[in-house]
């Protein structure tokens, strides 16, 4: 049974910004993050999204806005053949201690039972530290883009760096699990190394 492609929003689709994405009008796109999802969406993976969102309990937004974000963005990835199973939202800022918030595996948990999936060759695809702990702790496939934080949490990673595929962007990481999960089939369901690898320069070997 295929596991999921979990997805970081701020940094891995979108840019992001000091003072929060809170509307569409902020979201700008990662080039080349619709064409990763449109990649994704021909594996039979479920495709998902967790986001922290500490501007709603910060008030700077509300769950309306992020909701109306999140249906004008679906339909921009759908428009370019993507697709998005589900998206998790926590909307708590750190000081208030929740179990949702990435590094926090609530959402992530949530997911894979109401989806049905197992964390089983599952893949995380983030650029900051508590995207790669939540991944690390679920025995998750890792994957750091350089885009957002990535270049600086990679430049952070000291010895965990061998415990995260580094790459580019989210259509690098996206050819790299196409690849894997093209030779995992082929080779039964041992979990197999892809063929390609990325340099600390994010160049396709
Ligand atoms: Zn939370």
């Amino acid at each position: 049974m295929p596991g999921a492609i979990f997805l970081d929003r701020d940094g891995v689709l979108c840019e992001n910004r000091a003072t929060y994405v809170k509307a569409w009008q902020e979201f700008d796109w990662i080039p080349e993050a619709r064409e990763a999802l449109s990649i994704f969406a021909r594996l039979q993976m479920p495709v998902v999204i967790v986001t922290n969102q500490s501007a709603i309990n910060r008030r700077l937004t509300t769950f309306e806005s992020v909701h109306s974000l999140h249906r004008r963005m679906r339909r921009a990835i759908r428009d370019a053949g993507g697709r998005v199973d589900a998206i998790y939202v926590c909307p708590h800022r750190p000081e208030e201690g929740c179990a949702c918030r990435k590094p926090g595996l609530l959402l992530f948990r949530r997911a894979a039972t109401e989806l049905g999936f197992e964390f089983a060759r599952s893949y995380l695809i983030g650029d900051s530290l508590s995207d790669l702990q939540a991944g690390w702790n679920l025995n998750l496939e890792v994957i750091l883009v350089r885009t957002g934080l990535g270049e600086e949490t990679a430049s952070r990673l000291d010895g965990a760096a061998g415990r995260v595929h580094i790459v580019r962007d989210v259509l690098e990481a996206a050819r790299w699990i196409e690849t894997a999960s093209r030779q995992e089939n082929e080779r039964g369901h041992s979990f197999a190394e892809p063929a390609i690898s990325a340099s600390p320069g994010g160049d396709v070997l």
